[in-house]
């Protein structure tokens, strides 16, 4: 590597390093340039810029180490991009992230951008989001519904550690509450006029055959019994004890639409089609 002079080689050399490699992309960004440019300059504390005299700035002897380091980090043992820079930006806003949660990711961002239209008719008083892990679900309903008071929950005491650093960053402590809960059991009497939910929801099959950056992540967040549905199913029966009379419930699922129609035949599902993997979000009132 002696002759990796310039933040440039370094960038290049990177890209090249995932090449012809099985790397998993998507846990915070989605090409090789983009990973590789936001590990070297995070190495070098610089912010990226194309600016000539940064890109063609000469790496130090004592740099390049921990840039190749970084690198094998990523390519060789697999840790996802937002692990390595304790960042991930989720419905465009930024989170601390590390080991203890998954990487921020949901179809589910862009309807709290949308601000749950046409599902939700009125500005949510009270809004729950249910396995809050790194709390981006919460802090996005928080910063779009500025009046709404938000409880987050997890099981994870880990996970609430690191929901409590985002809520810090973004000064919503007055607004947005954490709660170690399995589900609803420590909500006893509560009533949320919008539940969310990104609930772990993979099938013991798929989680057998995760790539490499997802094992990784905490197990907890991702698996949920042989069909993947153990969670769901709890929210499921749960719910409408837990909403408003013009309640809605917001939960993403796999590729369980049928089983969950099959389990549940009086709920009122509205499917979401979101063309991500499979994925989709579905939509309850509780007042049908
Ligand atoms: N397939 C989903 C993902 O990794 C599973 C996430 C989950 O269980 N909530 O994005």
């Amino acid at each position: 590597q002696q002759h990796l002079v310039s933040i440039r080689d370094w960038i290049r050399f990177g890209v090249s390093c995932f090449r012809g490699c099985d790397v998993h992309l998507g846990h915070g960004s989605d090409d090789p340039f983009a990973e590789a440019t936001a590990l070297v300059m995070q190495t070098l504390n610089l912010a990226w810029s194309a600016d000539a005299e940064i890109i063609d700035a000469v790496v130090l002897p004592s740099e390049r180490a921990a840039i190749a380091e970084v690198l094998k980090r990523r390519v060789n043992d697999r840790t996802p991009l937002a692990y390595l820079l304790n960042l991930a930006y989720f419905a465009n806003l930024p989170f601390y992230v590390d080991e203890r949660v998954l990487v921020p990711r949901s179809p589910i961002a862009e309807l709290i951008e949308s601000r749950f239209l046409p599902w939700l008719s009125v500005e949510p008083q009270r809004i729950l989001d249910l396995c809050t892990g790194s709390g981006c679900i919460a802090i996005a309903c928080a910063m779009e519904f500025p009046e709404a008071i938000v409880d987050g929950t997890d099981i994870s005491i880990d996970a609430l550690s690191v929901a409590a650093l985002n809520v810090e960053h973004h000064e919503l402590t007055e607004r947005v509450g954490l709660i170690e809960s399995d589900v609803f059991n420590k909500l006893p009497g509560q009533r949320y006029d919008l539940i969310v939910s990104n609930p772990p929801y993979v099938d013991a099959e798929d989680m057998a055959d995760l790539p490499l950056e997802f094992t990784r992540e905490p197990e907890l967040g991702l698996a949920s019994g042989v069909d993947g549905l153990d969670i769901t199913k709890r929210i499921l029966a749960e719910a409408a004890d837990y909403l408003t009379d013009d309640g809605v419930l917001v939960v993403e699922v796999g590729n369980s639409q049928w089983a969950l129609q099959q389990t549940f035949p009086d709920v009122p599902f509205v499917w979401v089609d979101f063309i991500r993997g499979g994925q989709g979000v579905f939509v309850l009132s509780a007042a049908e």
